[in-house]
């Protein structure tokens, strides 16, 4: 997104590598590598390597990897150009502004300018609610019936009832940049005209670890009014599912384990009660983004405390496995009956007996115990089975032994069902009896042949990114082109291998090709990964391209079945395809 290259290459050079990721994580010298604990997913030993020399760092345990910007876009949750600020402010680095592209520039300005005018328009919402209006007076009434205090802390305010209200405030503003930043909405049947998003809405500000207001969550004050929430649409700032509501607070609290709820109202409760280590979903689902935002800020274990309702439970169900492969602790607290959430919960029976269920709220694991539990027939034999066998699959995902023993016994007092019974059901599955083998045997022949490819093309991708001469080589045999790679990122790779095939080029230049941390930790594990051993360079090219070429026909034999004529000549071609054979080292 910078324009210029050089720019960029003097903030990396600045920032050593291993000098950065120091300050985040303790790294060890080990043979010329540097490595630590990953922080971007839960471990004891380390994978986390860091390789000075090239300046990028790789973690062979979750796959994550990258520059210096990388790290800095993953571990301080910013984009691009702020990690390239970021960094240049950390060495005193002047930005010559003009040096980002246009569209950096227009991103960074729309970021700006949204944030800008959502901080206007809190503080108006905020002053509206403390006005001598009807509609304030009311609103001020209806937060003292919810007995909500904390308004000044989380900023709340209340929107004006009128179509206008907000655009005459920003008056100065044009109506396009509000539509923009998500605060007024055009008319569909006449685009001239322009009215506020929210009216007479209690408004929740939404505040990023920046502390940026990126947008409002609006909570209907009538009952006629519905739905009764909307929150900001998305925008350059606002992304649901990347947002926490009150993540902002949270970060200073530096607290291990996070209580996740599902709403404004609920972190309101739970904060004023003590708990200050909450926060809210965005009516949506978790993440892999909300994860990567929760370990961000050193977080190691959540509480689920969703509604207590069918959606709450299926909720939760579905944010287990995510958190659980997220590397994060997982605790279920569900209230049953007692309340509806945790908002009534407290005002019902107080935050002292609230604190006393949160203490004692059990691991997920006997969550989804007493669900099966509930949800089997264990008058049947058939239901004891199915329930000992599912059972084991949830068991048979914990590492540690002494876990597994635990939970065996709490399923066993539960059930009835004999510990050496569901022992075996977990053995079934971890070994190789038939009957799990069934299952699991097709899969792993399918993920064997992807894996065979793609080591292939990492493989191949290494060579010629290393090995200029090799790449001059292929690029001349015209046996491969770049879009039969297989994907995006391989492609621009093998481009960027022939581009440079007459000059050396560095592995952090390549890396810098991408900017999207998804794509250099693709680009970094061609570089971290041990290549198979072949008996030359020559060989290994040959076979290498050779698989990925009959890879890249058979796709196009699948992709045209529907086609005749175009099948035909795939086939004929694959039929005709003959391995490569450079021999570059012979003569
Ligand atoms: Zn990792």
């Amino acid at each position: 997104m910078f324009d210029s290259d050089e720019v960029k290459r003097e903030v990396r050079i600045r920032n050593d590598i291993v000098d950065v990721i120091t300050q985040y994580v303790p790294l060890k010298q080990v043979s010329g590598r540097y490595v630590g604990n990953c922080p971007f997913h839960n471990e004891k030993t380390p994978s986390f390597s860091v390789n000075r020399d090239k300046q990028f760092f790789h973690c062979f345990g979750c796959g994550v990897g990258g520059d210096v910007f990388s790290f800095v876009m993953r571990i301080e949750n910013m984009d691009f150009p702020e990690a390239v600020k970021f960094l240049a402010s950390r060495v005193n680095y002047q930005l010559p502004e003009k040096n980002m592209s246009v569209s950096a520039r227009k991103l960074a300005a729309s970021r700006e300018s949204t944030a800008q005018l959502n901080q206007r328009a809190a503080i108006f919402y905020h002053e509206y609610l403390h006005s001598d209006s009807e509609e304030a007076v009311k609103a001020r009434e209806y937060l003292e019936q919810r007995s909500i205090k904390l308004v000044r802390k989380f900023g709340l305010g209340l929107s004006p009832p009128h179509w206008d209200g907000l655009l005459k405030h920003l008056s100065d503003v044009s109506p396009s940049e509000l539509v923009e930043a998500g605060l007024v909405s055009q008319s569909t049947k006449d685009k001239t005209r322009y009215y506020d998003r929210f009216r007479n809405r209690l408004m929740f500000p939404i505040i990023d670890t920046n502390n940026r207001v990126v947008g409002f969550g609006g909570r209907a004050l009538e009952a006629e009014d519905n739905p009764k929430y909307i929150n900001s649409p998305e925008t350059s700032l606002f992304k649901k599912s990347e947002l926490l509501y009150g993540i902002n607070l949270v970060k200073k609290s530096r607290h291990k384990e996070i209580i996740v709820t599902e709403g404004y109202m609920d972190v309101l409760a739970l904060y004023q009660a003590g708990f200050k280590n909450v926060v809210g979903v965005l009516g949506t689902a978790l993440t892999e983004s909300h994860i990567r935002l929760l370990r961000n800020i050193s977080c190691e274990s959540v509480l689920l405390f969703l509604d207590s309702d069918t959606a709450g439970t299926k909720a939760i169900l579905r944010a287990i496995p995510i958190l659980v492969d997220g590397g994060i602790k997982v605790r279920v607290l569900q209230i049953g009956a007692d309340a509806k959430d945790p908002d009534e919960y407290i005002k019902l029976f107080g935050a002292k007996k609230l604190s006393q269920l949160i203490e004692n709220a059990k691991s997920y694991i006997s969550f989804q115990l007493k669900l099966l539990h509930e949800q089997s027939d264990m008058n049947t034999i058939d239901g004891r089975v199915t329930f000992a066998q599912e059972y084991a699959i949830i068991l048979a995902k914990l590492e540690s032994s002494i876990e597994v023993d635990a939970y065996v016994t709490e399923g066993s007092e539960l059930s009835g069902i004999a510990k050496s019974a569901i022992y075996a059901e977990i053995s079934k599955i971890k070994g190789s009896e038939p009957t799990s083998t069934k299952v699991v045997k097709p899969k792993i022949t399918v993920l064997a042949n992807e894996r065979g490819l793609n080591s292939a093309q990492k493989g191949l991708l290494y060579l010629v990114l290393t090995t200029p001469s090799l790449a001059h080589a292929l690029y001349k045999s015209k046996y491969l082109e770049p879009e039969q790679m297989g994907n995006e990122i391989y492609s621009q790779l093998l481009k960027i291998a022939f581009d440079n095939a007459a000059n050396e080029i560095t592995p952090v230049d390549i890396i810098a090709h991408f900017e999207t941390p998804q794509a250099q930790s693709i680009v970094t594990e061609i570089f971290a990964t041990q290549l198979p051993s072949y008996e030359n360079n020559n060989e290994a090219l040959n076979d290498m391209a050779t698989k990925i070429k009959r890879a890249w026909l058979d796709n196009q034999i699948t992709i045209n079945k529907g086609n005749q004529s175009e099948l035909k000549e795939f086939v004929e071609y694959k039929k005709n395809l003959t391995s490569l054979n450079i021999t570059m080292w012979d003569g």
